[in-house]
């Protein structure tokens, strides 16, 4: 047995089971008739109650879900504030009668955070989704938290300005705060964590409180804007933000490269880190996710064959598309930003000679627009195509199909064991007689962060066994290599098992003190992040 595996044995004893915090939160209900009719008279919804507190099956319903496959859990109201004051008036009267409330921004999380578990009031922040004011000359935009990445760019693309923290989903600000969101061009510019100046957030008891000024440099008191990243709406409501954005780039250049297998990817990696090549972008997608994509692009093109007349059918020939690797091989995607093209294509070129020296089997290089698009549209499929690619459950007869999507984060040395690892515990599982599970894995190379997304049927509680091991196991090995469970998801209810092992129980004590200092009443997120919660109804 090697070291990581005997450390990652050690660790897997220590993980605790969540599902007593989830069970002991379901079924509580501190929401009565006269307290919703209380809620409706709030005087920010004066006339407007109707439109901003909703009872409505078709809305209870649609906020008990996020995109994680973690069971549904209805809230007994949704409420949709359209100022920073509407979200403190309801945080008062929650705190005042105890009711648990959820924020959520778009729903998109992949570990059920805003899976309202505890019932009461699911806080929807999506009408708060306006710029504020840009501060053309520091490179900062003051948004409202319900703004999504997309529409936030949009507006941006009129200034010339981009807002550099890329999830591959379409999130709202807020949201991202929340969670400590990244994307790919976190290897350049950082997770949100990084790109946040300040926010403006609503305590429990309804208090706003503006975190920090926006000045580049602020020494005095305690850091609270980073204390409000990543909590997940376990301590307060991310109502505004102050986030750096950036000019766009003037010069692009992107390559793909092709190795035989993992470890001279990883190499160069580890490589273009030390000799500081200046990569906005370093994504793997590994040998199954190649494969993945390959039947995708396939379906996708004969659907678009079938349906073109013959002049879209020429034109459809005459597109360029980026090609994958057939056979399927780890391919490394990168991208740098420069000042101009010329220097961007120079970064790129100083990488493929890296990459020669380790061995890569094809080189791709994009320089122009059209080109670079083709080629991140594929790693921005990676994850449709994954969800799409589900003939083996279709073949079992999948009652349930659902998707794992993780994130663990380890030290970039650790990387390529890490992922070996991982494919050859699945493919264990399944020699041995288990479930055969397709184990796509891709992710944020440069900065050590890797997703693996594996379907699998809720219905067959064997399959949910046999997952949740595995996934164990992963965890296990990561912290052993001294990692992280997660890298931008968050902990959201799938991860609270795993928060004593990767923190220890001293850290875990502060955390609870601080929690329990912010949000005496338990009524932020109940259930969520840390285990073991008190609740409302505990006080
Ligand atoms: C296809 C797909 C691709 C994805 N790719 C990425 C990726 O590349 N990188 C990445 O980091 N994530 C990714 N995600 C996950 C997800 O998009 C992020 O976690 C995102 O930050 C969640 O934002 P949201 O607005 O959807 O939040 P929600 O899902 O609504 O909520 C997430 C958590 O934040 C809390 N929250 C939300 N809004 C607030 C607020 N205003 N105040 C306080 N708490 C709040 C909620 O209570 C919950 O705990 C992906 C998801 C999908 C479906």
């Amino acid at each position: 047995m090697d070291r990581l595996t005997a450390v990652a044995d050690q660790v897997l004893k220590s993980f605790s089971d969540e599902t007593n915090t989830r069970k002991s939160l379901e079924g509580r209900r501190a929401l009565t008739p006269f307290l919703l009719e209380e809620l409706r008279k709030l005087p920010s919804f004066s006339g407007r109650a109707n439109e901003c507190v909703l009872t409505s099956e078709e809305e209870v319903e649609k906020h008990s879900y996020d995109h994680s496959h973690h069971l549904p859990a209805r809230p007994e109201v949704v409420v949709y504030p359209e100022s920073t004051e509407t979200v403190s008036e309801v945080m008062k009267f929650c705190y005042t009668n105890k009711i648990p409330v959820t924020p959520c921004g778009a729903r998109t999380g992949l570990e059920g955070g805003c899976i309202p578990i505890a019932g009461g009031v699911a806080l929807n922040l999506s009408r708060m989704n306006r710029v504020l004011q840009v501060f053309h000359d520091e490179l900062q935009v003051h948004v409202q938290a319900g703004i999504r990445k997309n529409a936030f760019n949009d507006l941006l693309s009129k200034e010339k300005l981009l807002f550099q923290v890329d999830p591959a989903s379409n999130p709202s600000l807020g949201g991202m705060a929340a969670t400590g969101s990244s994307g790919t061009l976190c290897c350049k510019y950082g997770t949100m964590k990084e790109n946040v100046v300040s926010l403006v957030v609503v305590m429990p008891d309804g208090a706003i409180v503006d975190t920090r000024r926006r000045t580049r440099k602020s020494s005095t008191g305690y850091d609270l804007t980073n204390l409000m990243m990543g909590q997940e709406g376990t301590l307060a409501v991310v109502c505004e933000l102050i986030v750096k954005v950036i000019p766009v780039p003037k010069g692009e250049c992107s390559a793909l490269l092709v190795f035989r297998d993992l470890d001279p990817c990883s190499r160069l990696v580890v490589l273009m880190r030390q000799q500081q090549l200046n990569l906005s972008r370093c994504e793997l997608l590994g040998k199954q996710t190649v494969e993945t994509l390959l039947k995708f692009e396939e379906r996708k093109r004969e659907k678009e064959k079938k349906r073109a007349t013959g002049r879209q059918k020429k034109e459809g020939a005459k597109k360029q598309h980026f090609s994958l690797p057939s056979p399927a091989k780890p391919t490394l995607l990168i991208q740098v930003h420069a000042a101009s093209p010329q220097a961007a294509e120079a970064e790129i070129n100083q990488a493929v000679n890296l990459a020669r020296q380790e061995g890569v089997e094809e080189v791709k290089v994009a320089t122009e627009p059209h080109l670079q698009e083709a080629l991140w549209d594929l790693r921005r499929a990676a994850y449709f195509a994954c969800l799409s690619n589900r003939q083996h459950m279709i073949e079992r007869k999948a009652k349930d199909v659902r998707m794992l999507n993780t994130d663990v984060c380890v030290p970039l040395p650790a990387f390529p064991e890490l992922i070996g690892a991982t494919e050859r515990d699945f493919a264990e599982v399944a020699q041995k007689g288990g479930p055969f599970f397709v184990c796509n894995i891709f992710g944020h190379a440069a900065d050590g962060n890797f997703h693996c997304i594996v379907l699998f049927d809720h219905g067959n509680s064997e399959e949910v066994r046999s997952l949740e091991a595995l996934e164990r196991r992963m965890w296990a090995r990561c912290l052993a290599a001294g990692g992280t469970v997660s890298g931008e998801h968050g902990v959201g209810l799938g991860k609270v098992g795993a928060l004593t092992a990767e923190h220890g129980e001293a850290k875990l004590r502060v955390m609870r003190q601080l929690k329990g200092a912010v949000d005496e009443r338990g009524i932020m997120n109940p259930g969520k992040v840390l285990p073991s919660l008190k609740t409302s109804g505990d006080k």
